[in-house]
């Protein structure tokens, strides 16, 4: 019966220790994963981490962070940051996107999505063909003037429906739909005589001048721009691909920020 009795102590007594080694075990194991998720540089470098508040503060460091995001989306390595209960209570105070996208309204260019970003990272302002009037003029304004927001990316994509309508030409246009395609004509104009795909063509012209009626958008954009408080520069997603390329036509002599008095 003793002997028994110390067998079966003896029983619970390993299995407590295994037991408790195996939490441990357990707990160092997550730690690890941890670890290597937060705080490796190897792991952030190999996710294009770009830290959110040097985005917001400086805009040159905000296209290093889409660029970085598109990176990690075609590379099939997407995080959704900011995409948490978390992040919501965090915003509830207010926002400081760290850039506003003028995008095209078409389903298949989910901007937060492409870019990788998350709740309050981006102010979108999204038309087809990303044609801009008044209502869009003053949402941009408002953004650089009221959220301090410093970068403004004009995002055209291929195959764009708005663009290859402007490129087709035709008549009796219904509804309001003919202002879109009047807004469109003089990029197609421009780059009718390029080799290659017209509506393609026409998509990169109508963002290079979309980039530059932004610039000279009085009264706000066009003061901040000059003053280099602001970058307005543009881009084109690949709709096959995923790949967002920047335009270096609109990259080229940008306007450098004046040193604080
Ligand atoms: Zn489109």
């Amino acid at each position: 019966m003793k002997k028994n009795l110390f067998l079966l102590l003896t029983f619970l007594l390993v299995q407590t220790l295994t037991f408790a080694q195996n939490r441990k075990t357990k707990k160092e194991k997550s730690k690890e994963v941890a670890t290597v998720i937060t705080d490796s540089a190897q792991w952030r470098k190999e996710h294009h981490i770009i830290n959110r508040d040097s985005a917001y503060a400086n805009p040159r460091i905000g296209i290093q962070k889409l660029i970085g995001g598109n990176l990690r989306f075609i590379e099939g390595k997407s995080i959704r940051p900011r995409q948490d209960a978390e992040t919501i209570k965090k915003l509830d105070k207010g926002q400081q996107p760290f850039a506003t996208i003028v995008a095209c309204s078409d389903s298949r260019v989910p901007n937060e999505m492409i870019f990788d970003q998350g709740f309050g990272d981006l102010f979108i302002i999204r038309t087809a063909g990303q044609v801009s009037a008044a209502a869009s003029y003053g949402s941009i304004e408002f953004a650089a003037l009221k959220l301090k927001t410093k970068l403004i990316v004009v995002l055209g994509h291929t195959e764009c429906g708005a663009v290859a309508a402007a490129v087709a030409r035709p008549e009796d246009v219904p509804g309001h739909i003919v202002t879109l395609i009047n807004e469109i004509k003089p990029a197609v104009a421009k780059s009718s005589h390029l080799p290659g795909d017209p509506v393609n063509n026409a998509v990169r012209q109508n963002v290079i001048d979309q980039v530059n009626e932004l610039r000279d958008l009085e009264p706000i954009l066009h003061k901040k721009y000059t003053n280099g408080e602001i970058l307005i520069v543009g881009a084109v997603y690949d709709i096959h691909t995923g790949k967002v390329e920047f335009l270096q036509e609109t990259l080229l002599n940008l306007p450098q920020p004046k040193t604080a008095k």
